[in-house]
């Protein structure tokens, strides 16, 4: 193994700054063996409340069996100190935590001979951009991936019919992730051009021998083309509600921890209706809101500015280098339609944020506002089961997603106060 192995989303940073909100917001999936290591620590001594409390506790959630960490009410992780430190590192040593919290805020995807980091943006030093840069970690990561080999992708795939090379995944990728990072134009621009990229790619045999040359040209020809095209459109009412409901999911995860899992997920879903047909005021991170829908209409974007297009594009970026964006929680989604809900987390972030403003009682978002949006929107990416979609809503959705026109209506009406 190499260095080179690793595909590194560029520009990302991290350091832990022992925040602890990895250890209160996921449920820690324990590996083969792990969950009779933990439940064997010997407590007695060092911190005696834990010797007698179950420390693991079952899994049973869609296709997942299997043991996590226990959680205490509230949802914190039964190990976390009153000082945000892991009470297991503090007494056992960092080698004796379960291998997900040592790996956190990464994973590691295995894609036809390379590995891609997964980075979290739901950690705050990732979505500061603030740390040591990731090419640090190589050595650690290589003797992670040692004790437990990164998860293999399935063989990529265009659309539900056709099948990728794995090298055509990589170049169709690559063409997204310049596209997301041309610097002269703005960042609603460069995603534009990223989603055309994707719809042409589609067009024809993308293996074809010419194909990969219409590809470069459409790289360089794009960012001309689209710069000088209008973007416009409203959203109707259907598309509207879907938009919404996606918002809703997005910044509002599905709940976690104890309890009874399928009545939380009654309660979330009547929340989620209500926030679709503008009942109340509004819900962002599991809370209903002090201010308004027309209190969030307000709030300018204006001074989001340069630094919040950079903090847009790494983070768009690292879900294409990572491969973040072909998963959601139950499925491996097709190329096409990965980079239309990739395109969408763009309005919902800044729905979010302008919601997050008028929170706090500002009149223009700001970028911390940007980037509390996108941790929230990467917490909940991975646990939104398309499965549970019934397969007239999973149409419906997919309609929304692969009409260019309907993203930019999004795009467009939340900029300008509209939704
Ligand atoms: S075991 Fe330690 S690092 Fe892992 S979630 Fe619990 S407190 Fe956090």
């Amino acid at each position: 193994m190499s260095d080179s192995l690793f595909a590194i989303p560029p520009d990302v940073r991290f350091s832990c700054t022992q925040c602890g909100d990895c250890c209160r917001s996921w449920n820690v999936l324990l590996g083969p063996g792990e969950a009779e290591r933990i439940e064997g620590l010997d407590w007695a001594g060092r911190e005696d409340a834990l010797a007698d409390v179950a420390v693991t506790a079952p899994v049973a959630a869609g296709k997942l069996t299997g043991r996590r960490l226990a959680r205490r009410p509230g949802g914190a992780c039964v190990f976390l100190g009153a000082d945000n430190g892991c009470l297991i590192h503090r007494h056992f040593g960092e080698q004796a935590k379960p291998l997900l919290c040592r790996m956190y805020p990464f994973a590691f995807v295995r894609t036809g001979g390379r590995v891609a980091v997964d980075c979290s943006f739901a950690c705050r030093s990732i979505a500061r951009g603030s740390g040591e840069p990731l090419e640090v970690r190589t050595p650690e990561w290589l003797r992670l991936l040692e004790e437990s080999p990164a998860a293999e992708a399935n063989a990529p795939r265009l659309d539900a019919k056709r099948a990728l090379k794995p090298e055509t995944l990589w170049e169709l990728e690559h063409g997204v992730a310049e596209l997301l990072n041309v610097p002269e134009l703005p960042f609603f621009v460069r995603l534009r051009c990223a989603m055309q990229f994707a719809e042409l790619s589609a067009n024809g045999d993308p293996e074809a021998p010419m194909a990969g040359e219409l590809r470069g040209a459409l790289r360089s020809t794009l960012p001309r083309r689209m710069a000088a095209r209008p973007a416009e459109g409203t959203m109707n009412a259907t598309q509207r509600a879907l938009f919404l409901q996606e918002v809703y999911a997005h910044l509002n995860p599905p709940p976690e921890g104890e309890g009874p899992r399928q009545m939380r997920e009654r309660e979330w879903v009547a929340a989620g209706e209500a926030f679709r047909d503008g009942r109340g005021n509004p819900r962002v991170d599991g809370q209903e809101l002090k201010v308004s829908w027309s209190d969030i209409r307000r709030v300018s974007l204006e001074a989001v500015g340069a630094a919040g297009e950079a903090v847009l594009a790494r983070w768009l970026t690292a879900a294409v280098v990572g491969q973040r964006f072909r998963f959601a929680a139950d499925e491996e989604l097709p190329f096409g339609e990965a980079v239309a809900r990739l395109a969408l987390r763009y309005p919902m972030a800044l729905w979010g944020a302008k919601a997050l403003a008028a929170e706090r009682g500002t009149a223009s978002v700001g970028v911390e506002d940007l980037q509390q949006a996108i941790r929230l929107i990467d917490r909940a990416a991975g646990r939104i089961p398309l499965g549970n979609l019934d397969n007239k809503q999973r149409a419906a959705v997919e309609f929304v997603l692969r009409e260019t026109g309907a993203i930019e209506a999004a795009v467009l009406d939340v900029t300008h106060g509209r939704v």
